[in-house]
């Protein structure tokens, strides 16, 4: 399916709705409706006992949106959170300038494919796709431009050099996409952070910022974590919570949001064991992600210019219908942040390691990924439209969202075959009660049948179950499986157990650890 209709799909059918709809939306701001909230629920679950569950010294907090401000300061946002941005003067348009950059980039990226299909469907079979990039000379001369600019940004960027971008800009042609035209201002840099005022405090003394980031609430805990859990090194604190920032472009629906979710683990460990661990969890949570998505629409990219607090960093990327973009940050952060809030509250923020007889500022690795984020690879990944057999044998489209089945907002509908007989209805809403207290479910009598296993399809319901008149005879359901159609008959008394394994979140836990 196309961006387009994953966008109306997701509010056709209560998953995400605009903010503040009626007022004509909030830009990048956004609701969860019924199924939405279900489904981010099941994935913070799953991500919550992924961290907490499977790891003996992995411990959850959860810290408040507010912090002192002096956080900020220490942290480096209050300085140095900031997107380069540059706005055209005749749209009147803002953009981030290494964002047009990027973009320009994507469409040598774009060209380099169309290349390779075009040779493709010329030399048939024999054709060797990696061979070809590496000697046809047009394919050599985008890929060699994209090389150099990716540089040349990556350069610019880690310099924080405004001047260089504008120029960057300048040499490339770029024009705003709107407005056409390429009369740009000058690149200054604009901080991320919203801020707000403290009501018994007034001027800069009381401002107050929302949280850019969950980590800091981390940080600032680390030692009140370790001392009432007896925890030692290597152990992490895990957080899931909404941050805030003020994006300058906030397109591409939930992937960039003013107001998001992240889902954070700040991981402590002993000075030099840093990288053991960056591999330990770069490896983990590529296995967390293989338990739900396929391997060929994930890949790790490196980072081009390391933040100021890194020493080594790698983004987990997946395919969204936009093309390859981050997902999931792990950073190895070495001891930036504690040292710096030790520096600035003048509190020790140290732990005594009775191996090595010494007090030290842990290191920490990090793993950071937005939870919108994963509802959006969710979505993008499992909904698809496919043509499927019809009960009178023809063939029929349907709109499916094959979700993971432990995620997925309803785990079961009950069907009577017909709404007005109603020893079935009565016999259905039994079975209802006898599943809701096991599982997420819904009883739905109104409509065909064959419209109601659609519906069902559409918000990725794994099974539906139909009341039919054998079973006011021999106490057995139909059991219709969402994805393979197969349909079995089954003793009610046998339901629970037979389904029960198939939603667990056991099971998906399982795969993680395979
Ligand atoms: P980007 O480069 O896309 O702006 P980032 O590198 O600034 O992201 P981090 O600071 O590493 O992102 O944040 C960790 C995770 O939080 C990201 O991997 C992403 O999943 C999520 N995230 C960050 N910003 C947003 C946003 N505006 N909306 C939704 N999710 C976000």
């Amino acid at each position: 399916m196309d961006f387009k209709q994953i966008v109306s799909h997701c509010k056709e059918y209560g998953f995400i709705f605009q903010s503040s709809e009626i007022y004509d939306g909030l830009a990048a701001v956004y609701d969860y409706g019924p199924y939405g909230v279900e489904l981010k629920n099941n994935i913070k679950n799953y991500w919550w006992k992924s961290m907490t569950q499977l790891h003996d010294n992995i411990v959850g907090i959860d810290s408040a949106i507010f912090m002192h401000p002096k956080t900020w300061k220490a942290s480096g946002h209050v300085d140095a959170f900031n997107d380069p941005m540059i706005d055209n003067k005749d749209s009147k348009k803002r953009y981030r300038a290494d964002v047009l950059i990027e973009e320009y980039m994507d469409k040598l990226d774009a060209k380099v494919e169309k290349e390779l299909k075009k040779a493709a469907k010329r030399f048939g079979e024999s054709f060797d796709a990696a061979m070809y990039k590496e000697t046809n000379p047009r394919v050599q001369s985008y890929l060699e431009k994209k090389d150099a600019i990716a540089a040349r940004l990556a350069q610019a960027m880690t310099d924080g050099n405004m001047e260089e971008l504008k120029a960057m800009i300048i040499d490339l042609e770029i024009a705003c996409p709107v407005s056409g035209s390429r009369n740009w201002t000058d690149v200054r840099q604009f901080n991320l952070m919203f801020s707000t005022q403290l009501g018994n405090i007034a001027g800069e003394e009381g401002k107050l910022y929302l949280r850019p980031e969950t980590a800091q609430g981390i940080f600032v805990n680390f030692l009140n974590v370790q001392k009432t859990t007896r925890q030692k090194l290597p152990f992490g604190i895990a957080q899931i919570g909404k941050a805030f920032r003020n994006e300058i472009v906030a397109r591409q629906f939930i992937f960039r949001m003013r107001e998001f979710e992240q889902m954070e683990m700040q991981f402590f460990v002993a000075p030099g064991t840093e990288m053991e661990w960056y591999n330990y969890w770069k490896d983990m949570r590529l296995k967390w992600h293989h338990a739900v998505t396929p391997a060929e629409k994930l890949r790790f990219h490196d980072h081009d210019n390391l933040a100021h607090y890194a020493n080594a960093a790698v983004d987990i990327q997946f395919q969204f219908p936009f093309g390859f973009k981050e997902l999931e940050g792990i950073h190895s952060r070495t001891d930036f942040d504690l040292s710096q809030h030790q520096e600035l509250s003048g509190k020790k923020l140290q732990y005594f390691d009775p191996e090595r007889n010494e007090n030290y500022v842990p290191y920490v690795v990090e793993t950071s990924i937005g939870c919108d984020r994963m509802f959006l690879t969710m979505i993008s990944n499992c909904l698809m439209e496919e043509t499927v057999p019809d009960a009178d044998g023809k063939e029929s489209k349907r709109i499916v969202f094959k979700v993971p089945a432990a995620l997925a907002p309803v785990k079961v509908a009950v069907l009577p075959l017909l709404k007005n007989k109603e020893a079935l209805t009565e016999k259905a809403r039994a079975v209802h009660q006898l599943l809701n207290v096991h599982f997420p479910c819904q009883y739905d009598e109104k409509d065909a049948i064959g419209r109601r296993y659609r519906r069902q399809d559409a918000i990725g319901t794994p099974y539906c179950i139909t009341i039919d008149f054998d079973t006011l005879e021999d106490n057995t359901v139909t059991i219709r499986e969402r994805d393979s159609l197969q349909q079995e008959r089954v003793g009610i008394d046998q339901l629970v157990e037979k389904i029960a394994p198939k939603v667990s979140m056991a099971g998906l836990l399982a795969k993680v650890l395979e």
